[in-house]
């Protein structure tokens, strides 16, 4: 089978049309999925509702918390927002669709994994339908260049009319070098074809260690690609490079906390949940950011 025909968002090219990205826009009807969460191995829910006031809230009891960088909690194996872990797939499905106002409700301390992607939401979400607000986006782009490194995991944005993002990963074992790159400029079909059905991925003896450990409780080759040391996976990938795009996908997720959306060209090397979310917070404390007015889509 084609990478393509594995994709299960294929059916659903036609029908995504999104007209005006300056207004906001949210779901017309709530998605809900329940599931098993990854790292607790404990059966959870979390649902997205529609919300009338721009931005990402996450309920916790009877309020609303608008979801910013300062909720990180943790960014080791998943991103923790608030309370709840592993909620960056789902915030990928809305970013990554070009959504900019949802309610999240979490049932339990993490989000369920799913298939290890962001496509079950999509879909989801895709077949409840969109609706586009009276309130403008916010919009971001940069007032200079940035870049920052840490070791071998780089940074680079640059300012730039439309979000873009080249990302490399390297991961190297003893007979085997994962090396892929992957450029995505940023439209909601994009996403919704080329991003949004790459799961989540481990090497199996680091699966295994975790597994010891009491960590990845969930995870199965149903919730993830497994990866072989040596070459090669355990399950099928989806396309050949599956976990550079999968990076893309939790990028997408984790750039939620900026609080708008950026049109910016970044060019990520062996990032991570830790690497986007110390972007996000260095962009908004050095007050990089520069609200405009207007944003063009990928051809
Ligand atoms: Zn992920």
């Amino acid at each position: 089978m084609s990478p393509t025909e594995l994709s299960p968002l294929s059916v659903l090219d036609s029908s995504l049309t999104f007209p005006d990205f300056h207004q906001d826009w949210t779901l017309t009807n709530s998605v809900s999925f329940t599931g098993i969460g990854v790292h607790t191995g404990q059966a959870v829910r979390l649902s997205l509702h529609p919300s009338e006031k721009p931005g990402f809230w996450l309920r916790d009891g009877n309020q609303h918390q608008l979801i910013s960088a300062d909720m990180v909690r943790d960014t080791r194996f998943s991103t923790t927002v608030g309370s709840v872990m592993t909620i960056e797939h789902a915030l990928a499905a809305l970013n990554g669709l070009g959504l900019s106002a949802a309610l999240i409700e979490p049932e339990g301390p993490e989000a369920p994994i799913l298939d290890g992607s962001s496509a079950p939401w999509v879909e989801a979400i895709l077949a409840g339908g969109i609706t586009a607000l009276n309130s403008p986006r916010q919009i971001y782009t940069l007032k200079s260049p940035w870049h920052w490194q840490q070791g071998e995991i780089s940074i680079s944005a640059e300012p730039a009319d439309q979000l873009e993002i080249d990302y490399s990963i390297d991961f190297e074992r003893e007979h085997y070098r994962l090396e892929q790159q992957r450029q995505f400029n940023w439209s909601p079909q994009g996403f919704a074809e080329e991003i949004a059905a790459a799961r989540s991925f481990a090497f199996e003896r680091d699966a295994a260690a975790l597994q010891a450990a009491g960590l990845a409780k969930g995870g199965s080759l149903a919730t993830s690609l497994v990866l072989i040391e040596t070459g090669g996976s355990l399950n099928p990938a989806r396309w050949p490079d599956e976990p550079v795009r999968h990076k893309i996908l939790d990028c997408l997720g984790d750039m939620v906390l900026l609080g708008g959306w950026l049109n910016a060209r970044l060019s990520i090397r062996r990032g991570g949940h830790t690497a986007h979310v110390t972007m996000v917070k260095t962009l908004q404390d050095q007050a990089l950011l520069a609200p405009v007015s207007g944003m063009r889509l990928a051809k």
